[in-house]
């Protein structure tokens, strides 16, 4: 079954035709800038199959790291739409609020708790690391 999803305003919208590889919630200081203060909601899916078909998404990399994320994003209501990263090469990294149903989310994994802040919450049972596994 097909993913989809888009940005708040339905100016971009995207199509994975693949079912996820790996769900999980990153704590990382940078994810709270992107969600406002809690944990990153993610889903990877293979590059191959996902395809933006509508509209273009801005991105943005920082340039003072020396392997940074790409992250893609509706320059209009500012949604961001997901991630690129050289660490997962072949693969996309979709924002779980950006689903047209988001309502599956089951994530196996809590990484970066490094960075966990108190009002965050890791469901019971999964695994968490400071960092990657
Ligand atoms: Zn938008
Ligand atoms: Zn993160």
């Amino acid at each position: 079954m097909a993913i989809e999803g888009g940005c708040y305003c339905g100016e971009i919208r995207y199509v994975s035709k693949n079912p996820a590889q790996g769900q999980l919630q990153c704590h990382c200081r940078e994810c709270q800038y992107i969600t406002g203060g809690n944990p990153n909601a993610i889903m990877i899916v293979p590059e191959k199959g996902f395809r933006v078909i509508k509209g273009t998404p801005a991105s943005f990399a920082r340039k003072d790291l020396e392997r940074p994320v790409t992250r893609f994003f509706c320059a209009t209501c500012g949604t961001a739409i997901g991630t690129r990263s050289p660490a997962r090469p072949g693969s996309f990294i979709i924002k779980i609020g950006t689903l047209d149903d988001p309502s599956g989310f089951q994530p196996q994994m809590a990484i970066f708790t490094i960075d966990q802040q108190p009002y965050h919450h890791v469901p019971e049972g999964i695994p968490t690391h400071h960092r990657r596994p």
